[in-house]
C-alpha cells in the first residue's frame, strides 16, 4: 500500500483553450479509498490519467509512496487500473483473463493459479473460470476486470467510471459488492465518478471538481450536510440543496433575520457584517419540517409521492422550494402549508463568492 500526493497538477490539452486540471493538490492517504466527483468535463479523467501516467502534466508533481513518479512510465508505477469499458479479452477464458497480468510479469504457474483461485473467490466468480467473457453477464465482466486489476497486487487501485456500462439494479448490487472488496484489500484507492451517490456510498472521502480545481475534499456526510460552496450543495443531493436570497434586517427585538419577502428566517449574530446586504440561506430539501404549523407560510405547488418519500415542490414568497416530506404526508396542489426550519439546518452563502460562511 501506499500515499498519493498530488501536488499543483496543471494541464492543458494542446489546443485546449481552458485547463484541464488547474493546480490541483491532493493527498491520498495510505489504505484510503478516495473518489473525485463531479460534472463531465471538470477533469476528474485528466487527474486519473496523470496518475496512471497515461497523460504528463504541464506542472505539478505525481507522489506515490514517497517517490516521485510523475514522468515515470505507467508499468513501473505499481498500479492496477479499471476502466469504464470492462477490457476483457474476449478470446481468453476468464480464468485466463484475470491471470493475464501476472502471466505478463512473469510469475510462475503455480503462484497465478494460486492468486486467480483468490480473486475469483472474492469476486464469486469461481464457477466461471471456464468460460469465455461472451457468455457472461455485464456485471460478471465488470467483476472479471476487477478480479484482474486485484491479483496484481498493486501499491495504488484507479478506477474510472467502472460501473457506468451496468444497468441500475446490477450497479446497486456491485456497488456494495466493491466497498466490501476494497475494504478487505485496504488498497489505496482513487476512483472517478460522475455519479454522487457512488461517490458517497464509496468513499472514505469524496473530492467534488469543478473546472479543472477541486471545491471540496472531505467525507461524504460533510460533503453532504456542509458544502463549503454552493456549487457543491447543488451538484451533490437529489433534489439539490434549495438557495434562496434575502436581504439581512434588523428585526422588532434587534434580532437579525433574512427578509424573504412576507417571511424573515433568523441570521445568526456572526453573520452581523451583513446587515442591510443580500445573503444567500441554502437548505436540504429534507431539512424542513412541513404540516400545519411552522413560521413560514408556503403554497403548494406540485406533489409528487415519490414511495420512500413525497417530493413538494412549494411557493415560498415567490421563491421556489423542493421540500421532502414523509411518505405518509398528503396534500392537494394549490393548499396552504407551514413550514418550519430549524436554525442548525441552515447553511449560509455569501452572494458573491458563492463561499459557506460558517
Ligand atoms: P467525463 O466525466 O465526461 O469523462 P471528466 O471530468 O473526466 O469528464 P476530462 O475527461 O478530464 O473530464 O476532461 C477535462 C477537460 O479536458 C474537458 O474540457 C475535455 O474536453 C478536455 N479533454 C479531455 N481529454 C482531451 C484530449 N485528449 N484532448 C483535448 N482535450 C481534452
Amino acid at each position: 500500500m501506499a500515499e498519493i500526493e498530488l501536488h499543483n497538477l496543471v494541464k492543458t490539452y494542446p489546443g485546449g483553450t481552458t485547463r484541464a486540471t488547474d493546480d490541483v493538490s491532493l493527498h491520498v492517504a495510505d489504505g484510503e479509498f478516495m473518489v473525485l466527483l463531479g460534472p463531465s468535463g471538470c477533469g476528474k479523467t485528466t487527474l486519473l490519467r496523470m496518475v496512471a501516467g497515461l497523460e504528463l502534466p504541464d506542472g505539478g508533481q505525481v507522489v506515490i509512496g514517497g517517490k516521485d513518479v510523475t514522468y515515470l512510465e505507467p508499468r513501473k508505477r505499481n498500479l492496477s487500473m479499471v476502466f469504464q469499458s470492462y477490457a476483457v479479452f474476449p478470446h481468453r477464458k476468464v480464468g485466463d483473463n484475470i491471470g493475464f497480468g501476472l502471466r505478463m510479469r512473469g510469475v510462475d504457474a503455480d503462484e497465478i493459479k494460486r492468486k486467480v483461485a483468490w480473486a475469483a473467490d472474492l469476486l464469486q466468480l469461481t464457477p466461471y473460470l471456464d468460460r469465455y467473457p461472451a457468455k457472461l453477464s455485464g456485471g460478471q465482466r465488470q467483476r472479471v476486470a476487477v478480479a484482474r486489476a486485484i491479483v496484481m497486487d498493486a501499491e495504488v487501485l484507479l478506477m474510472d467510471e467502472p460501473l457506468s456500462n451496468l444497468d441500475a439494479l446490477l450497479r446497486l448490487s456491485f456497488r456494495a459488492e466493491l466497498k466490501k472488496l476494497v475494504a478487505e484489500l485496504g488498497t489505496t484507492t482513487l476512483y472517478v465518478t460522475h455519479d454522487q451517490v457512488e461517490a458517497l456510498s464509496l468513499g472514505d472521502r469524496v473530492a467534488v471538481m469543478r473546472q479543472g480545481r477541486i471545491a471540496q475534499c472531505d467525507a461524504p456526510t460533510t460533503v453532504y450536510d456542509l458544502p463549503a460552496e454552493e456549487f457543491v450543495g447543488g451538484f451533490i443531493g437529489s433534489p439539490p440543496m434549495n438557495f434562496l436570497t434575502g436581504t439581512v434586517a434588523a428585526g422588532g427585538d434587534g434580532a437579525l433575520l433574512l427578509d424573504l419577502g412576507a417571511h424573515g428566517v433568523p441570521v445568526p449574530a456572526a453573520l452581523s457584517g451583513y446587515e442591510g446586504r443580500q445573503l444567500r440561506l441554502g437548505v436540504r430539501p429534507e431539512a424542513f419540517a412541513v404540516g400545519s404549523t411552522g413560521p413560514l407560510a408556503a403554497e403548494l405547488e406540485v406533489f409528487e409521492p415519490l414511495g420512500s418519500s413525497v417530493l413538494l415542490t412549494l411557493s415560498l414568497a415567490g421563491h421556489q422550494l423542493k421540500v421532502q416530506a414523509p411518505p405518509t404526508f398528503r396534500a392537494e396542489a394549490g393548499a396552504s402549508l407551514r413550514l418550519s426550519l430549524p436554525a442548525d439546518q441552515c447553511r449560509w452563502y455569501d452572494p458573491e463568492t458563492h463561499l459557506l460562511l460558517e
